[in-house]
Order: C-alpha cells, then sequence, then structure tokens
C-alpha cells in the first residue's frame, strides 16, 4: 500500500466519486493506525467544470438554503486538497484505478488522496504500513479485534464522514459487516434511507421503484430467471431450440417433475439414468438425491430432474466441482465480470461409479454442507496451502490441471463461454424488469455464484447459479478469497461517495421524477435527438456522436473498468460481437430468447438505442480509447491462474466464548430444577434455547463419535417434524452404517437447527414476567450447561408440566399428547420420536424407506419401557 486513498473515479463531492473498499484495512496493524489518526485529509476540491460530460456537482449548485450550503462547505474545507493531478476535461479529472499484478500487491490506486495527519505527526509511514500487512507474526490479541475496533476505525473514513449507511436483510454478515463497518458505513434499519442494501433474498419491487441516484441494491429485478434451477433450465432450453443446441448444450439434460414426467420417461428409455433429483428452489444439497431409474422418484413434489453426469472431473480420485463468482453490473449495455479466482468443493469419499454407491452423498454430492461433518473431511488451516484437503483455490485446481498436461486455456474459455450465454439466456426478461422498476441506471448490481461440474473430457457443465453464493467465512482459505471478492466487488460496483446534502438533493429530484413517470429516466430514443453534442451529421456509433446517456454509459462502464481489482471483464471482450453477436437483437442489441419480440412487439423493449453495439465500437474500435490489451485471452487467463495473494492477514472477531465450569452448571441445573418443581416455567423462548442448545451438543457428539443408535433416533425424529428437513438421499440400505451416513445425519441436524435457531429469535422475551425464571440466571445456566445439564431441565419441565414449548406452542390443534420421559443418560434422546404427532409429507418419505418402518417398532418399544418406568415410579 503506498497511498490511503478510500475515494476513486472523481473528486470527493463530484457525483462520480465513489467509495474504495481494501482487504488490507482487515489488518489489525493498519486498523491500529487508521484509529490513532486524528483527522484525514481528502481533497475535496469545490469546482465547478464547464465540460459538458462533466458530472461534477458545484456546491454553489446544490438546491439547498445558505446556512446549509455554508455549512457543507466549511465541511468540505475542513478537509485540504492534496491531489492536484487534475485536468480540465471531464473524462480526464480521473486518474483511475490502476490494475497490477496480483502478486504482492493490492491493486487499488485512487485518485483522491486521503492522508492522515498523524501518520507524519507519529512518523507512521506507508512503507512501515506494508511491512505491517505482511507480518505474519501478528500476536493473538492483534487478530482478535473488538468490532469496536472496527467501528473506531471507521470513524477516520470519508464514508463515516458522509454519513454512508447499508442495511442488510436476511443475509450473512459477518463477512461484509466488518468490511463495512471498518470502511465506515453505517448500519441502519431504515426501509428506504440507506446507502447500500444488501439482501440475501429477492428485492421487493416497491423498494427498487424508490431508489434515488445514488442508492445501491445487490440484485436486479427478477434475478430469479437465472437462480431458479428450473426456471434457468427453462431459459437455456428455450434458447436450445431457437439458436441451436449446439450453441446451448451447456446443462445437463433436465426435466420438471411431475409436469415432464414422460418426457422423462421417454429420455430414460433412450438412455438409461442415473438421474439427479433436486426441489426446484433449494440449495445446499438439500433434498437431493440420485435414482437410477424414474420409477424411483416421488410423484408429489415439484422437482427438477438431471442427467447425472457421471465421468467427473476427479482430484485424487475425489469427485470436484467449481463455485465461480459473476459479477453484473448492467443488463443494458450488458457487462460481466469473472472473479480471478473461484472455490473447488471436493466430496471426501473417493468416487465409483457404481451405482451401488449412489445413496453416499459425500462420493456424489461436492457441497461443503454435506461433506464438513464427514469425519475425514480436511480443511486447509493457511490461506496459502490452497491445493489442501477437501477445498481448493480454482487458480490451484489450474494449475495442477496444467502440470498435468490439461488445455486450461481452453477449458477457462469454456467456462467465460457458459457464464455469457447463461445470462443472454436470461437477459431478456431482466433487462424488461429493470426498465420498469428501477428508476436509475446504476442502482443494481448482482454477484451471482455459478456452480459448475467439469466432467472428464475437461468440458464444463453449469448446475446452477445461486442468488446469494455464501459469504460465510470458516477457514483462511475461504477468508482470504472471500474479502478480496467483496471488497473488489463493492469498489468496482461503486458506492458513491455523496454528502447527506447531495443524497437529499438526489433523493428529492428521484421523488420529482417518480411522480412525473414512473419509468426509469434513461434517455432512449425519442429524447436522444435533441441532446446530441455535435451538430455533424450522426455517425454511428462515433465517440462525438454519442447521446447525453450513451456518454454516461461509456465514461460510467470505463471508470468501472478502472476500479475492477481482481474481476476479469468476460463481457464485452474484444471478440464479443463475433461470437455473440448472432444472439443480440440487431436493432437494440437485446440478447434475444423469444422468437415473437425479434424487432417489433415487446413494449418495454422497444427502442432504437444499441447500448451493448455503442459500448462495443467505442471500448474496441479502431481509433477509441482502447483498453483490450489487459483483457485479451490470454492476461485473462493467466489471471485465472495467478495465486490471490493478499498483502494482508484478514482476521475475524473470534466468537467471545466463556470458559464452561461444569460445576456451575451442575449448581444452576438443581436450581433450576427446585424452581420448576415448584411451578416455575420456561418460557417458550427458554425452552426453544434449551432445546437447540441440547441438540447442538448432540450433534457435536455424533460428529466426533458417532453412534449408530443416536443417528437412528435423531433420523426418526427429523422425518416425523419435517418442516423442510427430510433425507436428501432416501436410506434404503440398512446395512450403510458408514461414516458418510453419519455425515448424513449430521447435516439433517445441523439444516434443522438452523431453521430452528431462526424461528427461535421470534419468540425473545423482552421483560420478565411472573412466574418465570429470571432471564439472567436462565442465561447463566446456558452458559454452563453440559448435554447432560440441559437434557435434566427439559425432561423435568416437560414431565412436570405436561407441555413441550421447544416443539409446540399449545395453541395449535394438532398438539399431541406429552410422552412420559425417562429420566437418565440419553433419556430424553430416546424418548424425542415419540414427542412428534406423524403428519404431513414425513409419513410420505417414511414410506419410502423400509428402514423407517423398522425403527417405527424400535420407537413404540420405548414408549412402552418409558411408560411401564413411569408406572413403577408412581407406586413407589
Ligand atoms: P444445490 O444448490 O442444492 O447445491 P447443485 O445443483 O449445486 O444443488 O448440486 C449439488 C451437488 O450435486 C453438486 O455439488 C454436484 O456435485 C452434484 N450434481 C448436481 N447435478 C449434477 C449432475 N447433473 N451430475 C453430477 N453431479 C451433479
Amino acid at each position: 500500500m503506498n497511498q490511503d486513498d478510500w475515494v476513486t473515479s472523481g473528486k470527493m463531492g463530484s457525483r462520480d466519486a465513489v467509495l474504495v473498499f481494501r482487504t488490507n484495512i482487515l489488518n489489525p496493524k493498519t486498523r491500529k493506525t487508521l484509529r490513532e489518526a486524528k483527522s484525514i485529509r481528502i481533497d475535496l476540491q469545490n469546482r465547478e467544470v464547464t465540460s459538458s460530460s462533466s458530472t461534477y456537482v458545484s456546491v454553489e449548485k446544490l438546491p439547498i438554503c445558505s446556512d446549509r450550503r455554508n455549512q457543507l462547505k466549511a465541511t468540505l474545507n475542513s478537509y485540504s486538497s492534496c491531489d492536484t493531478s487534475v485536468s480540465s476535461d471531464g473524462d480526464e479529472t480521473t486518474k483511475y484505478i490502476e490494475k497490477k499484478p496480483r502478486t504482492k500487491q493490492k491493486q487499488h490506486i485512487s485518485v483522491v488522496e486521503i492522508e492522515s495527519n498523524l501518520n507524519k505527526e507519529s512518523g507512521y509511514d506507508s512503507t512501515m504500513a506494508s511491512q505491517s500487512n505482511t507480518d505474519s507474526t501478528t500476536s493473538e490479541e492483534d487478530q482478535d479485534p473488538s468490532s469496536e475496533e472496527d467501528n473506531d476505525c471507521g470513524v477516520n473514513m470519508p464514508a463515516h464522514q458522509f454519513q454512508i449507511t447499508y442495511k442488510f436483510i436476511q443475509t450473512e454478515t459477518k463477512l461484509l459487516r466488518k468490511i463495512f463497518n471498518v470502511h465506515g458505513l453505517t448500519e441502519v434499519q431504515s426501509e428506504s434511507d440507506f446507502n447500500l442494501l444488501w439482501t440475501g433474498v429477492h428485492m421487493k419491487l416497491d423498494t427498487l421503484r424508490n431508489l434515488a441516484l445514488y442508492q445501491r441494491v445487490n440484485h436486479f429485478p427478477r434475478s430469479y430467471e437465472l437462480t431458479r434451477k428450473d426456471r434457468l433450465y427453462k431459459n437455456i432450453e428455450r434458447m436450445q431450440h431457437l439458436r441451436g443446441m449446439k450453441h446451448f448444450d451447456i446443462v445437463p439434460q433436465s426435466f420438471i417433475l411431475p409436469l415432464e414426467s414422460r418426457d422423462l420417461l421417454f429420455a430414460h428409455n433412450k438412455q438409461r439414468g442415473p438421474w439427479i433429483v433436486k426441489p426446484a428452489a433449494s440449495s445446499r444439497g438439500r433434498g437431493i438425491f440420485i435414482v437410477n431409474s424414474p420409477d424411483q422418484i416421488p410423484q408429489d413434489e415439484q422437482v427438477l430432474v438431471s442427467k447425472y453426469i457421471v465421468d467427473p472431473l476427479c482430484i485424487d480420485g475425489h469427485k470436484c466441482d467449481l463455485r465461480v463468482y459473476v459479477l453484473v453490473t448492467s443488463f443494458d449495455p450488458l457487462i460481466i465480470y469473472l472473479y480471478e479466482e473461484g472455490i473447488v468443493r471436493l466430496a471426501t469419499v473417493r468416487y465409483d461409479r457404481n451405482t451401488d454407491n449412489l445413496w453416499n452423498p459425500c462420493m456424489h454430492l461436492c457441497n461443503y454442507s454435506i461433506n464438513k461433518y464427514h469425519s475425514d473431511y480436511i480443511r486447509s488451516s493457511d490461506a496459502q496451502e490452497e491445493d489442501v484437503g477437501h477445498k481448493w483455490t480454482l487458480s490451484a485446481l489450474l494449475r495442477h490441471l496444467k502440470l498435468q498436461g490439461c488445455d486450461t486455456h481452453l477449458l477457462m474459455l469454456n467456462i467465460e463461454d457458459l457464464i455469457i450465454k447463461a445470462v443472454l439466456a436470461c437477459a431478456q426478461t431482466i433487462i424488461s424488469a429493470c426498465r420498469m422498476f428501477v428508476p436509475n441506471a446504476n442502482n443494481c448490481f448482482e454477484l451471482y455464484g455459478f456452480d459448475i461440474l467439469i466432467d472428464n473430457t475437461l468440458k464444463p457443465w453449469l448446475l446452477e447459479v445461486n442468488l446469494s453464493p455464501s459469504m460465510g467465512v470458516d477457514s483462511p482459505l475461504d477468508t482470504k478469497v472471500k474479502a478480496c471478492l467483496v471488497t473488489d466487488l463493492l469498489t468496482c460496483v461503486g458506492i458513491p461517495a455523496f454528502s447527506p446534502e447531495m443524497r437529499s438533493f438526489y433523493t428529492n429530484k428521484s421523488a420529482r421524477q417518480r411522480s412525473s413517470s414512473c419509468q426509469r429516466q434513461v434517455d432512449t430514443t425519442d429524447s436522444s435527438a435533441t441532446l446530441r453534442s455535435t451538430k455533424t451529421k450522426k455517425k454511428p456509433f462515433g465517440l462525438i456522436n454519442l447521446t447525453q446517456e450513451e456518454q454516461r454509459i461509456l465514461r460510467s462502464a470505463r471508470l468501472q473498468y478502472m476500479r475492477r481489482g481482481g474481476f476479469v471483464r468476460i463481457f464485452p471482450t474484444e471478440d464479443t460481437m463475433q461470437r455473440y453477436g448472432q444472439f443480440l437483437d440487431s436493432a437494440n442489441g437485446i440478447p434475444l430468447s423469444t422468437p415473437n419480440v425479434q424487432g417489433q412487439t415487446f413494449q418495454a423493449l422497444v427502442t432504437q438505442h444499441n447500448y451493448n453495439q455503442m459500448l462495443y465500437s467505442n471500448l474496441f474500435c479502431h481509433g477509441s480509447r482502447c483498453i483490450k490489451d489487459d483483457n485479451s485471452q490470454e492476461s485473462r487467463i493467466e489471471q485465472y491462474e495467478r495465486a490471490l495473494e493478499t498483502d494482508s492477514e484478514i482476521s475475524f472477531l473470534k466468537k467471545q466464548t466463556v470458559e464452561k465450569c461444569e460445576e456451575e452448571g451442575r449448581r444452576l441445573r438443581k436450581q433450576l430444577l427446585k424452581k420448576i418443581g415448584s411451578g416455575s416455567t420456561l418460557t417458550h423462548f427458554q425452552a426453544r434455547q434449551t432445546f437447540s442448545l441440547y441438540l447442538e451438543s448432540v450433534l457435536r457428539r455424533l460428529t466426533q463419535d458417532p453412534k449408530d443408535s443416536h443417528e437412528k433416533i435423531i433420523l426418526k425424529f427429523l422425518n416425523k417434524y419435517g418442516g423442510g428437513v427430510k433425507p436428501p438421499v432416501l436410506f434404503r440400505n440398512t446395512q450403510n452404517i458408514s461414516k458418510a451416513r453419519s455425515a448424513m445425519v449430521a447435516k439433517l441436524l445441523g439444516d434443522f437447527l438452523e431453521n430452528y435457531k431462526r424461528d427461535t429469535e421470534a419468540y425473545v422475551d423482552s421483560f420478565d414476567h411472573f412466574g418465570m425464571i429470571p432471564t439472567s440466571v436462565y442465561s447463566l445456566f446456558l452458559m454452563h450447561a453440559q448435554e447432560s445439564d440441559l437434557e435434566a431441565v427439559l425432561t423435568h419441565h416437560t414431565n412436570i408440566t405436561g407441555i413441550m414449548p421447544f416443539l409446540y406452542n399449545r395453541c395449535g390443534l394438532s398438539v399431541p399428547s406429552t410422552p412420559p420421559i425417562p429420566s437418565g443418560l440419553y433419556g430424553f434422546l430416546r424418548a424425542l420420536p415419540a414427542m412428534v404427532s406423524s403428519s404431513g409429507f414425513s409419513r410420505d418419505v417414511s414410506k419410502y424407506d423400509g428402514y423407517f418402518k423398522n425403527y417405527d417398532k424400535n420407537c413404540e418399544n420405548i414408549r412402552d419401557i418409558s411408560l411401564r418406568s413411569k408406572s413403577t415410579k408412581d407406586i413407589k
């Protein structure tokens, strides 16, 4: 790192200025230095630019009252200018972030230099910073900074000074929150007042409609066309019919059941299975199983059935698949980036084509969420170890394949091609939704997780596209890849560095525009004639002949490209038109996937502009400001093969764990049992917390020391409980008691717990009420309780009260009577399945599996025994 620079693409206070995000600030030492800094000097040159293409905003021009204007000027003046390398041309005012080779560097260098005065005062210089960033002997303490420290560090950032905010909706937040906080962004809950909205689910159309110019959201409308397995397949199938199978043979042959059952049978008769069955809208391997023949597939649920690829690429005998990260910053024009690094996931059990093994998910599915429970699963513990264990990096795989003489160049070109074609197949609907619901051109961006399987001929197959690829980090390797990915993503898409005043100006402006029209305020063709910036007759796609909107698009694409960090732009590239021009409408450049709209209907797309062609011509045609060299095929492939190196250690706050005190747990348990005995009851929240902690202990125990009888109990319980958690592979063969089977049970229990804990949040006790065990005492108990303590409390509470608030809320109609629970070790666990009423689909699942039928008998026995023991106790 040479400079502390956190804003790029334009001067602070200009419309183009965006925040810079970097991983080095995740290093505690860098943060410490920044925390110590008293002030930051930011170049906030407040000047008016006369060029017509300029988007700079002068404070003088902001429509705010004079008091506010003076206040803003005072704020701006409080930053002193330290970079004057600006020319008068609007386009040149930005000294672009340059892309440097990935190794031993971080590639962001920006225009606006932010300097810490104290750096100089304290004798700190950037050389010291870079040394500390690579210092591998960081102390344990340094590696575990508190989140307060993150926020403190953020205080000195431009984002903090300008009160830039983010909002989360249903998403994994650990990594993201840390990155946002250290960069000075503040989390808000407000429905509409945010700069960046990051959601793990699809966007509400109302939220989209009301976005102001400076707001960013991480999804496009209708992107489920790509991310739902069934929609994706249908869209690609349509392209196969329309454009020819040879162009779109990128997904395994698939059928949506029950609708296409006959077609599946026909295909099966032509070419036998196996087939892989997936619920249409699920992820992380949930509900997936493999069958030899279609008659083994239950007909009661909508599923996607795909041809199983029996010859996958294997590493050291283990099946693997790829997760690559694809960023789309615009659908019209289409701009697609592929992140230089991806993740390779390996199955834990060696691959064997023998169909007897189809039941084994740890051999046939590569999902981390399944394989992590296998006792042979190996995690690399060092971020530099990229080809160790069951998770590799993409670059490590490419280097490995290259050593074996494989054509990795062709493989990566085919992967790029597959990504582009999948996006082309779904783009038309998304573009029309953007036109309808997204008010400003840069409001949306989206990071997709593409899951790709490579077969043993090195042909890539698209398995699915994930809407919100996991940002969970559970190993140093994961952390390295995902932290670089997120920081590069945020810099590339650009979070505008707008002051509060600018924001309120643009919010009001957006509101005014909305009241006059609900559609996106882009200049299409109608008004473009008046906006052409030349008196000369229009020449096709000449730079000087562009409308204001076209100039904006071109400028924005160039600035974005300069900020791309580790993202590789794969569309457009120099040969885009040659390869994909045939799939774009010749008039408006829209990727067409329906035959009837070619050039005419489809109201929202009737435009005479052709942004794809315009952008391509200006980026790549002779005479334009070409940037082709660093995006050539060769340099792209080189970039994919290069190891991702960060110049800093990235650390995360470890969960603060209080050392459990067994004795304290026992003492509190006695105290609680007494209280329950004398009439206190657990609230729903307390009961559910106890139950989930109890199951967590069981899960931990089972992954460390599998116990067949306990696995059966858990399976039976989950199967009866249902609620979206059911075996992904039908366990038909009771002989298959193995590490893989244990992993499967653990995975199911893990999924159940995740849902259960999420639901539990709805039961939080906001205050202690009469008769309840005080929250403070209970929390202390939960902190120190062992599995046996939790079990004792759950058992005693259930037996005394006759209710099961951890499973039912008593208001439901189908609450079964409470079974007597035998006390003593594992008594509660053994009685667990009997506590669930058998109904719903769980019955249907058990009818496929003889295993459960046998188990029913066992359960009845347990019930009888417990009843007998209760009555003996009663007699005593
Ligand atoms: P999910 O979204 O639930 O993870 P995927 O479609 O990614 O579902 O599939 C999960 C796993 O199943 C993948 O990791 C892959 O290894 C395997 N898989 C999926 N489809 C196929 C297929 N057609 N042929 C072979 N293996 C497949």
